[in-house]
């Protein structure tokens, strides 16, 4: 298991689902697509739309695009798979 990033800082989180361990499954609260207290990422940077997080459950380290982002087209953003808060 990879060590928590140094940058890994709790005040700053993401509510992306894991691609590695999936912890959200079988979660009611994930399945209501709220902010739940339970399944979140720390948010290492982000560079624009891309995010580069962790999971605090597995600890892998990954990249997630938003399509958030001004540069993306409208293809991407309504493919993208984010929950908008
Ligand atoms: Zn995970
Ligand atoms: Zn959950």
């Amino acid at each position: 298991m990879l060590p928590l990033d140094p940058q890994a800082d709790i005040g700053r989180r993401a509510w992306v689902t894991c691609p590695n361990c999936a912890d959200h499954r079988g979660c009611a609260t994930c399945e209501q697509r709220r902010r739940c207290s339970r399944h979140w990422r720390y948010l290492l940077t982000n560079t624009g739309s891309l995010l580069h997080l962790q999971c605090p459950s597995c600890r892998h380290v990954w990249d997630h695009e938003t399509g958030f982002g001004a540069t993306r087209t409208r293809w991407t953003r309504r493919n993208s798979g984010l929950r908008p808060q």
